[in-house]
């Protein structure tokens, strides 16, 4: 099997050579013609009953070709037999929770906070039918009962970047499908289906996309698997347009490259900022403490290009400090973004539920881009010591880090 990086370049590109083409065509036709009507209703049925690929697309909302390239090529990079591709990353949270649990008449959920904002929202309001049990990670086993038909993680976690072992929580979910939400990490640091989730899920709106304008998600699984996904995703319509998905397509070609890149100026932009009189705890998996089990190197394979801090200053202030550093959510863009996750990304998860589960309030998020490491670093630390010591108002290295969790 080739390289990640040739992967990433060649994958779900079979088809061109014999198309006569370079680049992969962007496909926007909304029906197709079926001459043969027969043929039609059978290639519309084949579809209909989640195949992934049929004699003709039939219509826009059952396949589509250069979707269809994207899906590829993300399953090579997880390692999966497929991947279905859904209209934004909450779309397909919904598409697996609706396949997984409402489907198989196990209507009841166990997920591992924290979990992104949306995912927590979506999981506790009950929207689709379905009752959620919130449980630490090492207490999945007593929370499953014979009606639950899904357990949810993420790792590295959104927002503070807490570590979950993948194979410990597959192992206490037993016969339960398991969905790691891969978004963090992407496929370059981490392939859960390798340590036995079942299902893998990426906002693909973040890293894969990579350049922030395009809005979509992406679930790689078994063929199985997929084929009830697709089944969801042509009844509720929750289709990727097939700009996002060419424009995905093209992101996997460089998606090793952006990674490697910001991850390396994540990690010197940790260490400074742990040293920097004016922060509290820093949060990054390549930080002394930050992986008490022992995930990085095994499970995943670098720490990533997102962190977090607090600071003792309100958040909003240090954010309006910032020049070059985009304000805003999302994350996984070629550009450096922060935000303030208790005001924004995580709002709608209670203040009692955030801070139990490791996200204080004046935690600050941090996706690092691919700017120059030393104008990430004077634009931070510009804000930052705006509010630098000398009233006596922050406490000594010594002090904070005895006081830090890690
Ligand atoms: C953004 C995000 C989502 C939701 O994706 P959308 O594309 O915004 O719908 C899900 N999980 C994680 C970890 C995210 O960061």
């Amino acid at each position: 099997m080739a390289g990640f990086h040739t992967m990433a370049v060649h994958g779900g590109r079979d088809d061109l050579a014999a198309l006569g083409v370079h680049a992969a065509p962007l496909d926007l036709s909304t029906t197709y013609p079926v001459p043969d009507q027969v043929a039609g209703g059978e290639a519309l049925q084949a579809l209909a009953d989640g195949v992934a690929e049929a004699s003709s697309p039939v219509y826009a909302r059952l396949h589509n070709p250069t979707v269809a390239r994207f899906e590829k090529a993300l399953a090579l990079l997880e390692g999966t037999e497929q991947s279905v591709a859904f209209g934004s990353g909450m779309a397909a949270v919904t598409a697996v929770v609706q396949a997984a649990a409402v489907m198989s008449g196990k209507p009841h959920v166990v997920a591992v906070r924290p979990l992104y904002g949306g995912t927590d929202h979506l999981l506790s309001s009950g929207l689709l039918g379905v009752r959620t049990t919130y449980a630490a990670a090492d207490r999945v086993a007593d929370a499953i009962t014979p009606e639950t038909g899904l357990v949810v993680l993420e790792t590295p976690a959104n927002p503070n970047l807490d570590l979950v072992d993948i194979s410990a929580v597959v192992a206490q979910a037993g016969a339960v499908p398991v969905m790691v939400d891969n978004t963090f990490a992407t496929p370059v640091l981490q392939n859960p289906a390798s340590h036995g989730a079942t299902y893998v899920l990426h906002s693909g709106t973040k890293y894969l996309g990579g350049h922030g304008d395009v809005l979509g998600g992406v679930v790689a699984c078994s063929a199985d698997r997929a084929a009830a996904l697709r089944q969801v995703r042509i009844v509720t319509g929750a289709v990727l347009h097939p700009l996002g998905g060419y424009l995905m397509h093209r992101g996997l070609a460089t998606l090793p490259l952006r990674v490697e890149a910001a991850q390396r100026s994540a990690v010197e932009l940790a260490r400074r900022l742990a040293e920097h009189p004016a922060v509290g705890v820093v949060r990054h998996p390549s930080l002394p403490g930050a992986d008490p089990a022992g995930l990085l190197g095994g499970q995943l394979r670098g720490p990533g290009a997102v962190l977090a801090f607090t600071t003792r200053e309100a958040p909003a202030d240090v954010v309006r400090g910032l020049s070059l550093i985009t304000p805003a959510v999302s994350l996984g863009s070629v550009d450096t973004l922060i935000e303030h996750p208790a005001a924004l990304t995580h709002r709608l998860v209670p203040s009692a539920d955030r801070s139990a589960c490791g996200v204080p309030e004046n935690l600050l998020r941090v996706s690092v881009g691919l700017e120059d490491v030393e104008d990430i670093w004077d634009d931070l630390d510009r804000a930052l010591s705006a509010f630098a010591p000398g009233d006596g108002e922050y406490l000594d290295a010594g002090a904070r880090s005895a006081s830090s969790r890690w």
